[in-house]
C-alpha cells in the first residue's frame, strides 16, 4: 500500500460574497448580487477588511433616502466627500490579476478616451469590463462615483451650497483616474504601454487618490 499523501498546510478554500470584490453592485435593485467567488481564507480575510473600509455609514445612505425638507445641503456634501474617501482607498486594480476587456485589446485598436457624457457611464463603450472578479473592485469604485455624481446633479444644489462644485470635480478626477487605469491595462494587454504612461503596471497597486 502506497503510503499516504502528506496533508498540505493549505486550508481549504471558501466562498466570498464580499462587496469589495466577489460581488456585483446593481445600481437598480440596490443590491450585491452574484453567487461570490471561491477564494482562499487568506483571500478571503483580505476582502473583509476591503469590506469594512468600504462599509462606513454614509455609503448607500447618501442615495437610498430622499433628503428630507429641512435637511441641510453641506451635510449631504459632507456625507458624499467621506464616502469619497473610502473609496479612495480601495485598490482598483492588482498587477496579479489583469483587468478582464469584454472586447480583445489586441484586435480591437488603440484606447479612445471618453467624451464628457461617456465618463459619467459606468463600464460604458468598446472598453467595457466583463464580470470577472479581476474588475470587481474597479467597477464598483467606477459604479459609485458615477452614481454620486449624478445624485449630486439631480439636488440641483448648484452654487449656492459651499463645496458642491470641487466635490463635483474631485467625483470627476475620480472616474478620469479609473479611466486612465483601464487605458493603461488596456495598452498593455495590445503589447506596449501608453505613450505617457503615469501609471505603470510593474508590482504596485493602482488607487483612485484624488
Ligand atoms: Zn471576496
Amino acid at each position: 500500500m502506497p503510503p499516504r499523501t502528506k496533508r498540505t498546510k493549505r486550508e481549504p478554500d471558501v466562498v466570498c460574497k464580499c462587496r469589495s470584490h466577489c460581488t456585483i453592485y446593481n445600481a437598480q435593485t440596490g443590491q450585491y448580487e452574484g453567487d461570490g467567488e471561491v477564494v482562499s481564507r487568506r483571500t478571503r480575510d483580505n476582502h473583509s477588511a476591503d469590506d469594512k473600509k468600504r462599509a462606513t455609514r454614509s455609503l448607500h445612505l447618501v442615495t437610498r433616502r430622499q433628503p428630507p425638507s429641512n435637511e441641510v445641503p453641506s451635510e449631504w456634501v459632507k456625507l458624499i466627500n467621506d464616502e469619497v474617501n473610502v473609496l479612495m482607498e480601495l485598490p482598483l486594480t492588482s498587477p496579479s490579476q489583469p483587468l478582464v476587456f469584454s472586447n480583445n485589446p489586441s484586435e480591437t485598436g488603440p484606447f479612445g478616451w471618453p467624451n464628457d457624457q461617456e465618463i459619467l457611464l459606468p463600464n460604458y463603450g468598446r472598453h467595457a469590463l466583463t464580470g470577472h472578479r479581476s474588475n470587481h473592485a474597479i467597477l464598483s469604485t467606477e459604479q459609485r462615483l458615477a452614481e454620486l455624481y449624478t445624485f449630486l446633479q439631480l439636488q440641483g444644489f448648484g452654487d449656492a451650497v459651499e463645496g458642491v462644485d470641487l466635490l463635483t470635480d474631485r467625483l470627476l478626477e475620480g472616474l478620469k483616474v479609473i479611466t486612465r487605469a483601464k487605458e493603461v491595462e488596456w495598452a498593455g494587454q495590445r503589447g506596449r504601454t501608453a505613450n505617457d504612461a503615469v501609471y505603470v503596471n510593474s508590482g504596485t497597486f493602482i488607487y483612485a487618490r484624488v
